[in-house]
C-alpha cells in the first residue's frame, strides 16, 4: 500500500462539498474541555460538588474515558476503498456514549427518529406535550435517577385518562388505548439540572381492533393540575415529602408545574414527525454554543467555558470545572431508559401485534410452500432452489425456524439502519462517495488488531508513540502480540507494584482496553466483545446482552 492510496487527515484536502470528512474530535474545543479537566473534576467532586450534584458516579468516568478513545485511529479503524479509483481513507471507531459524545449521540438521535416514525407510532395524528416541575422538586430526580421512570409515569397516566375522555364522549368502550412515546430530559437551558418529560401522543385513542377514535383538541392547562397532584402523592409514597411541603407549595402563587402542548402534525409528514423525534431525545450540550478558554489562555489562570442558551441566546461564563460538573449530571447511568413507551405503543401492545403479523405471513408462504414442493428435483438447476429452505419445513425444528425468520424479512414498515444514511441525514454528506472519482466506496476490512494499526498508522506517520506506546521501563515487559487472559492478574499486579506510576492514566487505560484487559470485561465474554465491535461499536457484552433495555439506547450495528 502506497501513501498516495492511504490517507487519514489528508482527506479534507479532496472537495468536501460532496464527500464526508472523517472527524477529528481531538480539535474540537469540547474534546480538549473535557482532557484537560475530568482528572481534576473526579479528584476535588467529593469536596466542591458533591453536596450540590451527589455522589461522583464510576460510570462518568467510564464514559469520559470511552468518549476522550472516540474517533481515535490507534484504537483502531475501518478501511474504506473506492471501487473505481482505489482511493482509500481510515474511518476511526466510535465510542457510542449516549449523552456525552456529541457525535455519538446525535448518530442515535437520527437513528431514533427514523425508528419512531417506522416502528412505533401509527399513521395517526400526533403532537408534542412537555411536561415541567419546580425548581423546589428537581434535586430528588438529580439524586435518585430511578424517580425519573416514576415521574414519565404519572405524565403518562395523567395524558392518558385525559385523551380516553376526551374520546369516549363520542365512544362507549372501556378498552381504548391511548398511545405515547415519553422521554425524559434532565438539562436545562444552561445544562442546569432541569428534569423534564417530553411526550410524542397520538390525538386519540386505539380501540381492540386498531381502529383510531380521534380526540377532541386537547387544553394543556387541564392537564397542569392533575400532573402536580400526581407528582406531589408519588414523592410523599416515597417518603421524600410530607404534606405540610404539599400544603405550602400549594400556597405558591405559580406551582412551577406546567404542561405544554404544540399542534397536531400529520404522520404523513415524515420530515416534521423525525424531527420531532429528534427533538426528544437530543443532546443536553451543542458544541456550537460552546467556547473552551484553557488555562493558559484565561487571564486569571483559570480554564473557562462560554455557553450560549438555546431560547434565550443568553451567554453564561462558567469556570471549566464548574461546567463539566454540571454536564457529567446529564449522563444516564448504564442500562438507564430514557425513552418509554405506553399504551397502544407500549414494548407488550407492539409485540403482540407483531406476533399475530407475523402468523398471518407465516400462513402465506406456507401456502406458496406448496407449490414449491412440488417441485422434486434439488440439484443446483432447479428454479426454486434459492427457495427451498425457508419454503419446505420438514421437521418442527425447521418449521419453528422458518417463524423466527419471516418478521425480519417481512417486516411491516422494514426500519434499515444504515450508517452512511444516517451520516448523510446528519451531515448531508455521502460518506462512502469518493472524494477522488464520486465513485462508490466501501468498507474493505476493520482494523482492530495493536500490531496492524501500529503498522499502518506508523506508516503514515500518524502514530503517536507518546499517547499510545507502553513506556520502555517495563522492562522484561514486553507487550505479548496476543495476550492470554489468564495473564491479567500478575500482569496487572506487576504494574499497579512496580512500574504504574510510569504510565499516566491515560494510556494504562488505552492499553487495558486495547488489549481487552478491562477489568469488567471477563474471560467469557472477550470473545464475545471482539466480535461484535464493528465500525461504531465498542461494547462489552453486558451491553450488548440489554439491546433493548432501551430502544433509544438500543446497540446498531451499521453496515453497508
Ligand atoms: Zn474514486
Ligand atoms: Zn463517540
Amino acid at each position: 500500500m502506497s501513501n498516495a492510496a492511504l490517507r487519514l487527515d489528508t482527506y479534507e484536502q479532496h472537495t468536501p462539498q460532496f464527500s464526508y470528512r472523517p472527524r477529528s474530535p481531538r480539535n474540537t474545543g469540547y474534546h480538549k474541555l473535557v482532557a484537560d479537566n475530568y482528572e481534576e473534576l473526579e479528584g476535588v467532586w467529593d469536596s466542591i460538588y458533591q453536596r450540590m450534584y451527589g455522589y461522583w458516579r464510576p460510570h462518568v468516568l467510564d464514559v469520559i474515558y470511552k468518549y476522550l478513545d472516540c474517533g481515535d485511529p490507534h484504537l483502531g479503524f475501518a478501511r474504506v476503498k473506492c471501487n473505481d479509483c482505489n482511493t482509500e481513507y481510515l474511518l476511526p471507531f466510535s465510542c457510542k456514549c449516549r449523552g456525552f459524545c456529541p457525535s455519538c449521540h446525535q448518530r442515535r438521535v437520527v437513528e431514533f427518529g427514523e425508528y419512531l416514525h417506522d416502528e412505533v407510532l401509527e399513521d395517526v395524528p400526533h403532537r408534542q406535550y412537555v411536561f415541567t416541575i419546580p425548581k423546589r422538586l428537581r434535586p430528588y430526580f438529580m439524586h435518585n435517577r430511578k424517580l425519573l421512570a416514576k415521574l414519565s409515569l404519572c405524565a403518562w397516566e395523567v395524558l392518558s385518562d385525559y385523551l380516553k375522555t376526551s374520546v369516549s364522549a363520542s365512544v362507549n368502550d372501556d378498552n381504548i388505548k391511548p398511545a405515547a412515546a415519553i422521554a425524559v430530559q434532565t438539562f436545562g437551558e444552561l445544562l442546569n439540572f432541569n428534569s423534564h418529560l417530553h411526550v410524542i401522543a397520538a390525538d386519540g385513542c386505539f380501540n381492540e381492533n386498531g381502529d383510531f377514535l380521534l380526540g377532541i383538541s386537547p387544553n394543556a392547562d387541564d392537564l397542569t393540575e392533575p400532573f402536580a397532584n400526581a407528582v406531589l402523592k408519588m414523592l410523599k409514597k416515597e417518603k421524600l415529602i410530607n404534606l405540610a411541603v404539599i400544603n405550602n407549595m400549594s400556597t405558591w402563587q405559580h406551582s412551577g408545574f406546567n404542561v405544554h402542548c404544540s399542534s397536531s402534525v400529520n404522520f404523513s409528514d415524515t420530515e416534521a414527525i423525525e424531527r420531532l423525534a429528534r427533538y426528544i431525545v437530543r443532546a443536553p450540550i451543542s458544541q456550537e454554543r460552546m467556547k473552551y478558554i484553557p488555562e493558559a489562555n484565561s487571564s486569571d489562570g483559570e480554564g473557562k467555558v462560554i455557553y450560549e442558551g438555546k431560547t434565550t441566546g443568553r451567554f453564561e461564563t462558567f469556570s471549566a470545572l464548574d461546567f463539566l460538573a454540571r454536564l457529567v449530571t446529564h449522563i444516564p447511568n448504564k442500562y438507564e431508559q430514557t425513552v418509554r413507551y405506553y399504551g397502544y405503543y407500549s414494548n407488550k401492545s407492539r409485540g403482540v401485534r407483531a406476533k399475530a403479523e407475523a402468523n398471518d405471513a407465516t400462513v402465506e408462504i406456507s401456502s406458496e410452500s406448496t407449490n414449491i414442493s412440488s417441485c422434486s428435483d434439488h440439484s443446483a438447476t432447479c428454479p426454486n432452489q434459492g427457495d427451498i429452505s425457508v419454503a419446505q419445513p420438514q421437521t418442527p425444528a425447521q418449521a419453528e425456524d422458518l417463524t423466527i425468520k419471516i418478521p425480519i424479512s417481512l417486516s411491516r414498515k422494514r426500519f434499515k439502519k444504515n450508517w452512511s444514511r444516517l451520516i448523510q441525514k446528519i451531515y448531508n454528506v455521502d460518506p462512502l462517495k469518493c472524494p477522488n472519482c464520486g465513485g462508490k466506496m466501501r468498507i474493505i476490512a476493520f482494523i482492530e488488531e495493536e500490531t496492524v494499526i501500529r503498522k499502518i498508522l506508523t506508516h503514515l506517520n500518524k502514530w503517536l508513540p507518546q499517547y499510545h506506546d507502553p513506556p520502555d521501563h517495563l522492562g522484561n515487559y514486553n507487550m505479548p502480540a496476543s495476550l492470554n487472559v489468564d495473564t491479567i492478574p500478575s500482569l496487572n499486579e506487576t504494574l499497579e507494584n512496580t512500574q504504574l506510576n510510569m504510565f499516566s492514566e491515560r494510556t494504562y487505560e488505552w492499553w487495558e482496553s486495547n488489549n481487552k484487559l478491562n477489568s469488567s470485561i471477563t474471560c467469557q465474554n472477550v470473545k464475545s466483545y471482539t466480535h461484535q465491535k464493528d465500525i461504531t461499536t465498542y461494547l462489552t457484552e453486558d451491553e450488548y446482552q440489554h439491546p433493548f433495555e432501551d430502544e433509544f439506547s438500543q446497540e446498531v450495528f451499521y453496515e453497508d
